[in-house]
C-alpha cells in the first residue's frame, strides 16, 4: 500500500517547483501513478510511506501540445491514449499510434504519461524508442531563487541507464519535444512474455518517408528498445536505406545488421533472433502506412491501428 503524510495538487508549474524544492527527502512526484502504484505494492516496493507526494496532473503548464516550426511539443501530462485518439498527433507523430495500441490497455493509457514512462527509465519502456527516432528532447524546469529556469536535453543524453536520468534535484520534466513527421509512415513492433498487457522484451520503431511514387527511401528513422540498458537509434542502418530505391533486397540487407546491437544481460540469443525480423517488419509496415506499394515477402500481421 502507498501512503503519505502530505498529498499536494499544485495548479501551476511555479507552485509545483516550489513544493518539490521544499519537499522532505523521499518525497515523490506523481503524474498518472501507473508506475508508482504497482511499485508500492507488496512484493515490489512493499508497503511504502512517503513524506509527501506532489501530483502534477492538475498543473496547467504541463497539459496539451503545440505544433510549430517542424516540432511537436508534448506537455509532460500528455497521456498515451491521446496518440490514438487525437487526429493531429496521429498525423504529426505517425509511429505513436502504433506504439500506443500495444501499450497496456485503455484504462492505463488514459492515465500513463509519455514523460512518466521516460523518467521511469526502464530499458523496456515502449515510449523511449519512438521518441529517439523522432529526435526527441526532454524539457526540464527548476527554480533559481524565485525564477523558473528551463533546459533541454536530447532523450539519449537524458537517459543514463536503467532507472537513471539527467534530472537534477528540484527539477520537473515539463515537455517532450519531437520532430513532426507529417507525411511519413510509422510502425511499432513489440514482443513480450504474453500477448497483451505486457512489458516489451524487444521493441522496434520505424518512421519512413518515400518519394511521391513510393519507390525511393527519402528518410528512414529506426530505433530499438529492450536490447540493452537504454534504447538505441540505428543510424548506420538508416544510412543504408536513405536515398536508395525501395526493394525487398535492400530491406533484408539493412535488417541483417541490428542483431549485433543486442547488449542485454539476459536472453541475448532470443533477442538477436527477434530483432532482425522486427526491423524488417517495422520498415515494411511503415512503408505500407506511407502508402508505398512494396509487396511484403510474407503476410504480416494486420495492424490494429
Ligand atoms: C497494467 C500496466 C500495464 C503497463 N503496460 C506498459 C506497457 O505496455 N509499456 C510500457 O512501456 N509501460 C507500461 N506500463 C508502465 C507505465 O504505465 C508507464 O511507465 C507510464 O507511462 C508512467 O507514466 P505515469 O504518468 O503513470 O508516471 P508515474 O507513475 O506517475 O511516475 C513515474 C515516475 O516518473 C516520475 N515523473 C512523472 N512525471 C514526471 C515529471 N513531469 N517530471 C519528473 N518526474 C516525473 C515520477 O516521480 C515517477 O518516478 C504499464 C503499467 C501498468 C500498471
Amino acid at each position: 500500500m502507498l501512503t503519505c503524510d502530505q498529498y499536494h495538487m499544485p495548479a501551476t508549474l511555479h507552485e509545483a517547483l516550489a513544493l518539490w524544492r521544499a519537499a522532505p527527502e523521499g518525497s515523490r512526484l506523481v503524474a498518472g501513478a501507473t508506475d508508482i502504484l504497482p511499485w508500492a505494492r507488496e512484493g515490489r516496493g512493499g508497503n511504502v510511506h512517503l513524506p509527501a507526494m506532489i501530483d502534477l496532473s492538475r498543473v496547467a503548464d504541463l497539459s496539451g501540445y503545440s505544433v510549430a516550426d517542424g516540432r511537436v511539443r508534448l506537455g509532460a501530462n500528455v497521456a498515451y491514449q491521446q496518440f490514438l485518439t487525437d487526429e493531429t498527433l496521429r498525423r504529426h507523430l505517425p509511429c505513436m499510434p502504433y506504439c500506443a495500441i500495444w501499450f497496456a490497455d485503455d484504462q492505463i493509457r488514459e492515465q500513463a504519461t509519455l514523460a512518466g514512462n521516460i523518467v521511469n527509465a526502464s530499458p523496456a519502456a515502449d515510449g523511449t524508442p519512438p521518441v529517439l527516432a523522432l529526435n526527441g528532447e526532454i524539457e526540464m524546469a527548476g527554480l533559481d531563487g524565485d525564477a523558473v529556469v528551463r533546459r533541454s536535453l536530447p532523450v539519449d543524453d537524458f537517459l543514463q541507464g536503467p532507472g537513471k536520468t539527467a534530472l537534477q534535484p528540484g527539477e520537473i520534466v515539463t515537455a517532450v519535444t519531437c520532430d513532426s513527421l507529417q507525411g511519413y509512415g510509422g510502425s511499432f513492433q513489440k514482443v513480450g512474455q504474453r500477448r497483451s498487457l505486457v512489458i516489451s522484451s524487444v521493441c522496434a520503431v520505424a518512421c519512413v518517408k518515400t518519394d511521391p511514387g513510393g519507390t525511393v527511401f527519402e528518410d528512414v528513422r529506426l530505433a530499438l528498445g529492450g536490447i540493452g540498458p537504454v534504447p538505441v537509434r540505428l543510424g548506420d542502418v538508416e544510412a543504408i536505406l536513405n536515398g536508395k530505391p525501395i526493394s525487398q533486397d535492400i530491406i533484408a540487407e539493412a535488417s541483417a545488421i541490428p542483431p549485433s546491437r543486442v547488449a542485454s544481460r539476459t536472453r541475448q540469443d532470443y533477442r538477436r533472433a527477434v530483432v532482425r525480423g522486427f526491423v524488417e517488419a517495422a520498415i515494411e509496415e511503415a512503408l505500407a502506412d506511407a502508402g508505398a506499394p512494396l509487396q511484403a515477402a510474407r503476410e504480416r500481421e494486420k495492424s490494429h491501428v
